[in-house]
């Protein structure tokens, strides 16, 4: 037994790709088998959608998932299951509408934004300045702004680069004197669809109410303003925030035979927009992340280390969760040997994101450890790419440079490596924080190929002889 042991960490320096590779492939095969057969985990996506819906922090119906997301991780024979308390925003939309008044009246189908101020209770009617730009908002100053709704209304650049006018034009035209925003939904494609999102109000900047409209009104919008013709509208928003609410993460484990203090923790997101279901964002993450493990338990798999799921609240309006699981940790963060993080749909899995530096790039907190970020080696990434090749008949396992995602930037931070799934897709942000956000976009078998690939990663990681942040 001993001497067996012995051989196997001496093969596994001398060949680690050879090694991982002989001493995965069956059992990888096994588990692969399993979550494309598998339906549980579609059923119980299909629950948390139907029949408990969106989950937005504060409200009912998300302690109402956190505590079926607790109840089905001890049926599927987890241990260590626990809700940890975590103190989230409470911010509620309320009745809202917007409406062009001139130079037609047409409804303008809006969702506020995430965090917004509400508008008096009689709604802010107001002409609309329209800009492509934070430059032209710049170059319009305080006489052509004050007292208007500015339309922001970019260039689609990709979500990641155009965010920014969700995120912080409300504050950028309050700057200037503006009374309300609004702005084109953070969408490639519309079908008059408008699309929500959190905005985050620059401290000192006086709080004005902002809200999405879809992109087929803010290019028409755009378009009369181009022409010169005036445009007016009334913008209504009840929306408020309330003394922070009571909520809490969700976690369960496998416990490791061997290691049982090192963890390998899997999740995504529990909470939502108040609107659709949630289903891709982040219904499908939990809920994958949760099947895999779900799987390795039913298949009797005893990885060395432990693998816990974590289902995060409060992703959407604050990162609260990602904050709190961090702060549970304490010191025992430096024995997670990697985090993984499912928040992009449950689209196609083409590989994963790797590396330890992601939370540099998203610090989530002022006082977010200021150590540097150790870098991932050559070898530690070659032994992702070597992990990578056992999913390579379901095409999941490409590894590239990065990882990470908001919930598990604060144990990057903290030097854990981080895994973040990426997925074809090509619909995401079709759907993203829409209405349209249902159960139906889930395509069955790419769904399970996550599940399976997930299951895959965080076995292997959570059995391998080596921590994989530690291999040279
Ligand atoms: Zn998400």
């Amino acid at each position: 037994m001993k001497k067996s042991g012995a051989l196997l960490v001496c093969c596994s320096l001398l060949l680690p790709a050879a090694d991982i590779e002989s001493q995965y492939r069956d059992v990888s095969k096994k588990i692969i088998e399993a979550a494309l057969a598998d339906q549980e985990g579609l059923d119980r996506l299909q629950y948390l959608c139907d029949r408990i819906g969106h989950r937005l922090s504060g409200s009912e119906s998300l302690e109402k998932a956190i505590q079926w997301s607790a109840a089905e991780m001890k049926k599927a024979g987890l241990t260590n299951v626990q809700t940890p308390p975590v103190k989230v925003p409470h911010w509620v939309r309320g009745n809202e509408y917007a409406t062009m008044l001139a130079p037609t009246v047409k409804k303008l189908p809006m969702l506020g934004l995430g965090m917004s101020v509400g508008t008096p209770p009689e709604g802010i009617t107001a002409d609309v300045v329209t800009v492509a730009s934070f430059d032209e908002l710049a170059a319009l100053g305080k006489e052509k702004v004050q007292g208007k709704i500015v339309l922001f209304d970019p260039v689609w650049e990709g979500y990641g680069q155009t965010v920014i006018y969700r995120a912080t034009g409300a504050s950028r035209a309050a700057e200037l004197g503006a009374v309300g925003v609004l702005v084109r939904s953070m969408t490639g494609r519309s079908l008059a669809t408008p699309h929500t999102g959190g905005l985050n109000y620059i401290a000192g900047v006086a709080k004005i109410p902002a809200a999405a409209i879809t992109v087929e009104d803010a290019a028409l919008i755009h378009r009369l303003a181009k022409g010169g013709v005036p445009v007016k509208v009334k913008l209504m928003m009840e929306a408020k925030t309330l003394p922070d609410a009571d909520s809490h993460n969700v976690m369960g484990e496998i416990r490791g035979s061997e290691k049982p203090e090192e963890v390998v923790v899997l999740g995504g997101h529990i909470d939502s927009w108040d609107i659709g279901q949630g289903a891709n964002d982040d219904g499908s993450g939990v809920i994958a992340a949760f099947q895999a493990v779900a799987l390795l338990q039913k298949l009797g798999l005893k990885p060395k280390r432990t693998i816990r799921v974590v289902f995060w609240v409060n992703e959407e309006n604050g990162g609260a969760g990602g904050r709190a699981y961090r702060a549970m940790l304490g010191d025992a963060a430096k024995n997670h040997v990697a985090a993984i993080e499912m928040d992009g749909g449950a689209e196609k899995p083409l590989g994963f994101g790797y590396g330890t530096g992601g939370a540099q790039r998203r610090r989530t907190t002022a006082n977010a450890p200021a150590t540097p970020v150790k870098a991932t080696s050559a070898a530690s990434f070659q032994r992702a790419v070597d992990i990578g090749k056992l999913l390579s008949g379901i095409g999941g396992g490409q590894m590239t440079p990065g990882g990470g995602g908001a919930d598990i930037a604060p144990l990057l931070a903290a030097g854990v490596p981080g895994f973040g799934v990426q997925t074809g897709g090509g619909h995401y942000n079709d759907w993203h924080h829409t209405d349209s956000d249902t159960f139906d976009k889930i395509v069955p078998s790419e769904f399970r190929a996550n599940v399976a690939s997930l299951a895959v990663l965080s076995f292997v990681l959570a059995d391998m002889p080596e921590r994989i942040g530690d291999i040279e």
